[in-house]
């Protein structure tokens, strides 16, 4: 069984008796930083300064510095600025006063992919929330949490996991449960649930099935409703009992269609892809792709954003989500953000050969996800 952790298991303690360094303020940061704050925790904010998200920070109560001067107070620097930039910010600004300290993280992919090397003095560890920033804010404003990850890469202390635990139930992620895990596991699990499942796959499967229905003849609006409004109420079926429960739901002519045209969807052609795409995961194929991408200014990803925006389908959904009220509510968006925040990124300088970091592993723990799902009544 794998090793999860809650509230009982989780000391405040350790967290409190640090000063801790969160690193930029967007959608992990804000949330890091003000559910820490009501933590109890001593938390600075490291902005450069020119940083659109400094007001912001300082609005809700928070104490903003410069990066370098963040990483000097704390004992705990959290790095939560974009993965492509992270490389830089570590080395002109967070090096210098690392030393004897713990490294946060919250995606490995830097560590794991070599782009960033700790000195051996450093306690290296990832607090990963396996949710949007906006959710683990909203959620422990409402009592409840995010489930995380929690990986140690290096423990010089012989205390690391004790305090990335410690941050995790500051963050409010032991109300929801924390796996252990390695950072191996969690960067390369991460990259293959975006690109296969939950973005990549998705998006795809939506689009095809829109187009599909409009390219047939019918109204974009039904095509709408059909491929992406119910897909949510779906989803929450399958969140809130598994794929089991959601076909208790369903009609029984819904479930023969799924159980006999599923496959011919997602066959053994999609499965033979996704070995691929995790194996370019595997071998850093998909890292070197990323961080070229960056050194060039990110031509094809600019390109494809800008294509997705246009795909027809965000029009009709446009039209049809602005008459629900409830959906304005949702997108409520606790660090005050605004549509003005998807500025251009700048061009970046990572330029460490990619390698897939192993020698300071610990042997991974995980065996499986336990299930606490609650059993669903299925009638045969
Ligand atoms: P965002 O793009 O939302 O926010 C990045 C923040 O970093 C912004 O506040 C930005 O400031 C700031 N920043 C930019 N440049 C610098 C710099 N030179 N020095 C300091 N701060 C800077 O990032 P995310 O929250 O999406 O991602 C942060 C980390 O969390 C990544 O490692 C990501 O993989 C991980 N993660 C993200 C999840 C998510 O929900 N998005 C989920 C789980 C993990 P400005 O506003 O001025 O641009
Ligand atoms: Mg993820």
């Amino acid at each position: 069984m794998a090793q999860m952790h809650y509230d009982k298991d989780a000391s405040l303690d350790p967290i409190l008796r640090k000063k801790v360094a969160i690193i930029g303020y967007g959608s992990q940061g804000h949330a890091h930083a003000l559910n820490l704050k009501d933590s109890g925790v001593d938390v600075r904010v490291g902005l450069p300064a020119t940083s659109k998200s400094r007001g912001k920070a300082q609005r809700a109560g928070l104490r903003v510095v410069s990066v370098a001067e963040a990483a000097g107070e704390a004992d705990l620097v959290m790095i939560l600025a974009p993965d492509e930039k992270q490389k830089k910010i570590y080395e002109t600004e967070i090096a210098p006063y690392i030393s004897g300290k713990t490294l946060a993280f919250a995606h490995g992919f830097n560590i794991h992919y070599g782009q960033i090397r700790p000195p051996d003095d450093v306690d290296v560890i990832l607090i990963a929330p396996k949710a949007p920033g906006h959710l683990v804010r909203r959620l422990y404003q409402e009592g409840q949490g995010t489930p995380a990850l929690l990986a140690v890469h290096h423990d010089k202390s012989g205390r690391a996991r004790v305090l990335g635990l410690s941050y995790a139930r500051a963050l409010g992620a032991t109300r929801a449960g924390v796996l252990d895990t390695t950072f191996k596991e969690e960067t390369e699990t991460d990259l293959f649930g975006e690109q296969a499942v939950l973005c990549g796959g998705v998006t795809a499967l939506v689009q095809a099935g829109y187009d599909t229905l409009v390219e047939g003849g019918y109204q974009p609006e039904s095509a709408y409703f059909e491929c992406l409004h119910e897909l949510k109420l779906i989803v929450d079926m399958m969140y809130e009992g598994g794929i089991s429960w959601m076909r208790h739901s369903i009609s029984d002519t819904a479930e023969f269609g799924d159980y006999t045209r599923g496959e011919r969807i997602v066959g053994p052609a999609a499965r033979a892809e996704m070995k691929k795409i995790l194996r370019e995961i595997q071998t850093g194929h998909f890292a070197r792709e990323w961080i070229l991408e960056n050194q060039a200014g990110r031509p094809v990803f600019d390109k494809l954003r800008e294509q997705g925006k246009q795909h027809p389908i965000e029009e009709v959904g446009r039209k049809l989500r602005a008459t629900m009220s409830w959906i304005r509510d949702a997108r409520k968006d606790s660090s005050e953000t605004t549509a003005a925040a998807a500025a251009a990124p700048s061009a970046i300088s990572v330029s460490a050969p990619v390698e897939v970091v192993t020698s300071r592993e610990p042997k991974p723990p995980v065996e499986a996800v336990p299930s606490r799902e609650p059993k669903p009544q299925v009638e045969a």
